[in-house]
Parts: C-alpha cells; structure tokens; sequence
C-alpha cells in the first residue's frame, strides 16, 4: 500500500463515488459504484452497467476487480463499494475472493442520495464470504497463481 494509508483509503473511496456516477441502470435505477486499490497503490474503478436483457448485466465492484485485472494488477489491497445501502452480491464475493488475501479490507460505503450524507462500514473480503470456494485449497491453483501467470507470461514474451 502507498506510504499513506488514510489518503490511499479516501483516494479509493473517491473513484468509487466517481464511478457510482456514471453507472448505467435505465432499468433498476439504482447505481453502485466501487474502487480497488492494488498492491502496488494503484485505484480502479467501475460502476454498474445494466443492459435491456437483464441477465447481461454488470455489478460494479466486478467491473473494477476486472478493470485492474485488465490493467496488469491483480492483487487487491483494499475495495470500496457505494451505493444505497449498497453490499457486494453473493457473484462479486466469490470474484472479489479470488484476487485478495485475509487482510484485503472491503469498505461499504453507504451514501444516501437524499442527504448526501456518508457512512463507512470496514469489513474485509474474507469476512462477508466464509467457506468461501477456494482455487488453492481446491488444488485448482498452485500455492501462488499470480507467479505463475507472470511466469507464463514471461515465457511468451521471449519466444
Ligand atoms: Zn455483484
């Protein structure tokens, strides 16, 4: 994480309220917005993108965990969801597990549209999913996947 948490924190909180802005949800009108901070102190956001078939849709805090895998960061610090009473799906639980560790803190950010009024609720990953499906303990993954897919991808680049 960067030298100050607090700020790295507040940083991430920010893009996620950005983002909860420019959600698309015609249909269900209500909009989330969520912000990953990596390993590396880098933020991703992503917002909730709805779509006229419904089951195309999009959760926010999978659209952010999939913009920073995108990006080359797959190492979640920290996550940080707001919405309207606004908590993860059961779906971005399981996602949001497979790029963190115990100590990946989750903020859930409830803002209310009326008051503009904020309040934060720290939990971790870990926390909202236990017995959550594990890719290590399944054997479906070596002890460190990111090694290996970095391995992989090291090999390609010199071929
Ligand atoms: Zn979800």
């Amino acid at each position: 994480m960067a030298k100050n948490p607090k700020r790295s924190i507040d940083r991430l909180i920010e893009a996620a309220v950005q983002a909860q802005k420019r959600a698309y949800c015609p249909y269900s009108r209500y909009s989330v917005g969520a912000a990953v901070l990596t390993d590396g102190g880098r933020v991703f956001a992503g917002c909730n993108v709805e779509n006229a078939s419904y089951g195309l849709s999009m959760c926010a805090e999978r659209a952010a965990i999939y913009h920073a895998v995108a990006s080359g960061h797959d190492a979640i610090r920290a996550v940080a969801v707001v919405g309207a009473a606004a908590k993860p799906c059961g779906a971005c639980r399981q996602v949001m597990h497979e790029f963190s560790d115990k100590d990946t803190d989750l903020y859930l950010v409830d803002l209310n549209p009326a008051t503009g009024r904020r309040s934060v609720y720290k939990t971790t990953v870990y926390k909202l999913l236990p017995l959550a499906f594990d890719p290590l303990a399944s054997g479906l993954l070596p002890a460190n996947p990111r090694n290996l897919l970095r391995r992989k991808a090291a090999k390609t680049k010199r071929k």
